[in-house]
């Protein structure tokens, strides 16, 4: 029962971009504000603030997103059809910087995880965030993040451990999708790194999901136009039925998500009862499953095409009984849903156990003779500590090993 999507597949063989081109965007970002995640508007305005004439503008922010969201160029002397002078106007004001790599972890099924740090913005700190790219047989999915840390404290999940330190930029959310593609060769005539699991077929990163660090809905207008950058089918070019936004259910928002981003919508469900959901995901104690339920049900443009996702974690005697499935499925009735069935993915103090696999496939069983499509999302990147609810920044973690360290010797 258990679906296996893994698969290898050697990376094609590709022209080849000058290094220079790829090595850029790993380079420590300045002060200098960078281009990336900008809207044809916003680029329009840069280009106003070097002194563009009006006249001029449109026609040369279409070149900008053209060479940043096309080509996914990471310097502006690869701008072919851009003059001389207009390169080192941009240059002296901008950057095409997407975010400094500080780690690239990659899994033993291709899965990648990658340590990103933003620069800090005015009095604050840089961050860090993670993301990461899922290879599967005809698609990869790219899980971003939207903020650092989380407000939220979902019980079973690692993030909901680091407290939030600030919302990502639109920039910051575009700039992981540009990242991404850039390491992984995804821009036409950019060379796949050597050894790397791909999908067999189509383009590299298929799939976006917003589902890595914190609460994108506590983030709605910079995810609303960086989603909007993405999906612009002139540029990056990501369908809209790719791109899955997973909320824990900030319903006032969610009629606001289908209405003016328009995207494909995930719940993290995770319990089938108000009194277990309020521990497993607290924000269930100000918006109950009723009223979440309903908010699914009213979901702009919801259809049998269109199906919301429920994310359900399998924690051992928790919420996995043959009882909960059969409440799941009475839950759901009339709304056109897919159910994902996550193994729980421990992590270092993590209060929970993964179901057993028996368990998980009999739960399976009983939702599939239901009429839904739940497949059970195979672990991946377990061993990167990639996986669903695992994301915490390495910093984090290890201050969370030392402050371990430091109770094991004041305990001794
Ligand atoms: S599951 Fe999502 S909303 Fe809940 S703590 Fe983790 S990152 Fe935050």
């Amino acid at each position: 029962m258990a679906l296996s999507l893994d698969l290898t597949v050697p990376a094609s063989a590709r022209p080849r971009v000058p290094a220079a081109v790829l090595a850029a965007p790993l380079a420590p970002a300045g002060e200098k504000p960078s281009l990336i995640g900008l809207d044809r508007d916003g680029l329009a305005e840069a280009l106003a603030s070097i002194g563009v004439p009006e006249k001029q503008r449109r026609m040369r922010a279409s070149q900008l997103w053209h060479w940043l969201y096309v080509r996914g160029v990471a310097s502006f002397d690869a701008m072919n059809n851009v003059s001389r002078d207009m390169k080192t106007a941009l240059a002296d004001a901008f950057t095409l910087e997407a975010p400094e790599i500080v780690s690239e972890q990659i899994s033993v099924d291709g899965t990648r995880k990658w340590l990103f740090r933003f620069p800090a913005r005015g009095a604050g700190r840089p961050v860090e965030i993670e993301t990461v790219y899922i290879p599967e047989e005809g698609r990869g999915t790219l899980c971003v993040s939207s903020q650092v840390g989380c407000t939220l404290t979902c019980s079973f999940c690692h993030t909901g451990t680091q407290r939030l330190v600030r919302n990502l930029e639109p920039s910051e959310i575009v700039g992981q999708v540009i990242a991404a593609r850039q390491r992984l060769g995804d821009f036409p005539d950019a060379a796949t790194p050597a050894g790397a699991i791909v999908p067999s077929e189509g383009r590299l990163v298929s799939n976006v999901v917003m589902m890595g660090m914190g609460e994108p809905l506590y983030n709605f207008d910079n995810v609303r136009q960086a989603l909007a950058v993405a999906s612009d089918g002139d540029g990056l070019s990501l369908s809209k039925r790719r791109i899955t936004l997973s909320t824990s259910g900030v319903v006032p928002m969610i009629p606001k998500t289908g209405a003016e981003m328009g995207v494909m919508l995930a719940i993290s469900l995770h319990a089938v009862r108000d009194d277990l959901r309020d521990v497993l995901v607290p924000i269930n104690k100000k918006y109950p499953l009723d009223e979440l339920l309903a908010a699914c049900r009213a979901y702009p443009g919801l259809s049998n095409a269109r199906r919301i996702t429920f994310e359900y974690v399998m924690l051992k005697g928790i919420n996995d009984s043959l009882a909960d499935a059969r409440e799941l499925v009475r839950l759901l009735k009339g709304i056109p849903a897919k159910i994902n069935l996550i193994p729980f993915n421990p992590w270092p103090g993590s209060p929970y156990e993964c179901s057993d696999w028996d368990q998980i496939e009999r739960f399976a069983d009983l939702v599939n003779d239901a009429g839904y499509a739940s497949p059970i999302r195979t672990p991946r990147g377990r061993d990167i500590f990639a996986a669903c609810g695992q994301l915490k920044s390495e910093t984090e973690r290890m201050k969370k090993s030392e402050r371990l360290a430091a109770d094991a010797v004041a305990q001794a």
